[in-house]
């Protein structure tokens, strides 16, 4: 049994104020794993002070400073991999093979952002004027659960790269990868109060941060009916605010395209992180007159897919993170059902032998019309939605008709054309033929998928505010 029962302020490891415990439950059997205390108000406070003195001198830091830092926490996280690896299989059910292919890139937010502050202009003269890029402030960053460590290494890395304090609000339910990011970020020996963590429930430390003065900027990842409270609160002080929040991404593979080779790919795609994925092309857009080909393909990869242990190397699919995520999902396998939908692979209930933890079949509706509920609302979960279009054009339509607007996906034997429909679609982040990633590049949502962009440049100046001195 673990307990995490300390928070991190001011460079120190401290008891918190609040005395709340929340259990942590292994999703795989629902065993309870350990405990931790969550912090309150006064802890938040605390812990925003921290890192309001400490903006006084790091805001002034020069960038080789903050280069030298960045180097720092990167080689300190790096010497965690195997501790991050062990406990995201335990604690949220991640796959091996999502979570050792994962944690590679946790080093890389770090690398990413040296790289960007080799180049930046944190000074541009305009006609004679001068702009300068100040930090914006004392940030809080409040994080979820499915991708906790690099979610967290992400936006430390770019509030460093600014000349930000932060103040850290990971999900309650990834106490114990908390717990690991907290003891590398103090190896890596920054001055105090430039990081701190408060452990605690959203409702309560969360909402302090949101409506807190002294935090200037909050940088959300989660669902959008938080990021919708969040921005709500933040708008009474004109608080800035980033939010990285749900999807529903279109793949459209084009009627070109190898079908043997884009349709595997878009259902594990699908299924990336146990299902459990914001970017993940949960809508799968296909020609009309190669349906029939579509299913048969897709309805064999998913008999394939391996649902089981997430420690297992073979697994594809690990359990849901939580009880009520399991029932989330098998009532949105009910409503596809209801809504008339054709179920190609998977359906209600757990795979034999799995019982004890939060399993979901590999799932896939085929026929599926896009005005359904199965296809417009998240499930986080592995249901797949294959949709029929007659035209290019009506495909694109289709992808765009969607709240959300985070990623999609295009697969053509021609990348003009794949170039040319990706150009139609509205979404923060396109892929060609593929899944690819590059922290150099903005990542964020159009529509309700968010507000603003992180990574690289783009990412680096969501946590700046330009002044501008005229003369
Ligand atoms: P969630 O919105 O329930 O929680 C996210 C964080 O917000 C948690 O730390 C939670 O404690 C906190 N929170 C909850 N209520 C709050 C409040 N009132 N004020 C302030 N903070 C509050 O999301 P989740 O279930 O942890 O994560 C899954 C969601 O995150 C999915 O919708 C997924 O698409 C989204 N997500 C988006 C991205 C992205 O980059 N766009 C990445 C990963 C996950």
């Amino acid at each position: 049994m673990k307990t995490v029962n300390k928070i991190y302020i001011n460079g120190e490891f401290v008891t918190p104020h609040g005395a709340e415990i929340f259990d942590l439950i292994n999703p795989s059997n629902n065993q309870k794993i350990g405990e931790v205390i969550l912090a309150d108000e006064t802890d938040t406070k605390n812990a925003i002070a921290a890192a309001k003195e400490a903006f006084k001198t790091f805001s002034k830091s020069t960038v080789t400073e903050r280069i030298d830092y960045l180097t720092k926490l990167k080689v300190a996280v790096e010497k965690r991999q195997q501790d991050f690896i062990d406990i995201m299989i335990e604690e949220y059910g991640g796959t091996h093979q999502f979570v050792t292919m994962s944690i590679k890139y946790t080093g890389a937010w770090f690398d990413s952002m040296i790289e960007v502050l080799n180049t930046y202009e944190f000074e541009k003269a305009i006609n004679s004027s001068l702009v300068k890029l100040q930090p914006v402030g004392v940030v809080g960053i409040i994080t979820p659960w499915n991708a906790s460590n690099s979610s967290v290494c992400s936006k430390v890395a770019t509030a460093i790269a600014a000349g930000c304090t932060v103040v850290i609000k990971p999900s309650e339910m990834s106490a114990l990868q908390t717990q690991v990011l907290m003891e590398a970020f103090h190896d890596a020996g920054l001055p105090k109060g430039i990081i701190n963590f408060v452990t605690g429930l959203g409702n309560v430390v969360g909402a302090e941060l949101t409506g807190n003065p002294d935090v200037s900027k909050i940088s959300f990842t989660g669902s959008t009916a938080v990021g919708k409270l969040i921005a709500k609160t933040a708008v009474d002080i004109m608080k800035r605010v980033t939010l990285e929040l749900g999807g529903k991404s279109p793949n459209i593979i084009l009627d070109d395209a190898d079908l043997d080779k884009a349709v595997p790919m878009a259902v594990y795609g699908a299924y990336m992180n146990s299902a459990q994925a914001c970017i993940a092309p949960t809508r799968l857009l296909v020609p009309e007159n190669r349906l029939d080909e579509v299913n048969a393909i897709a309805k064999t990869v998913a008999e394939n897919i391996v649902v089981g242990l997430p420690q297992n190397e073979n697994t594809n699919i690990g359990p849901m993170v939580s009880v009520k995520q399991f029932d989330r999902v098998q009532n949105y396998i009910k409503i596809g059902l209801e809504e008339g939908a054709t179920l190609l692979a998977g359906g209600e209930g757990k795979p034999e032998g799995l019982e004890e933890g939060n399993f979901v079949k590999a799932t896939i509706f085929t026929n599926v019309n896009n005005k359904m509920r199965i296809a417009q609302e998240e499930i986080f979960g592995p249901v797949l939605s294959i949709i029929p279009y007659k035209t290019e054009q009506e495909a694109i339509e289709i992808a765009n008709d969607s709240p959300y607007g985070l990623a999609a996906y295009v697969s053509s034997a021609d990348e003009d054309r794949a170039m040319r429909v990706a150009s139609q679609v509205d979404a923060g982040r396109i892929c060609i033929n593929g899944f690819s990633h590059d922290p150099l590049v903005p990542f964020g949502g159009f529509k309700q998928s968010g507000i603003g962009r992180e990574y690289g440049a783009y990412g680096l100046e969501a946590y700046l505010e330009p002044k501008a001195i005229l003369r």
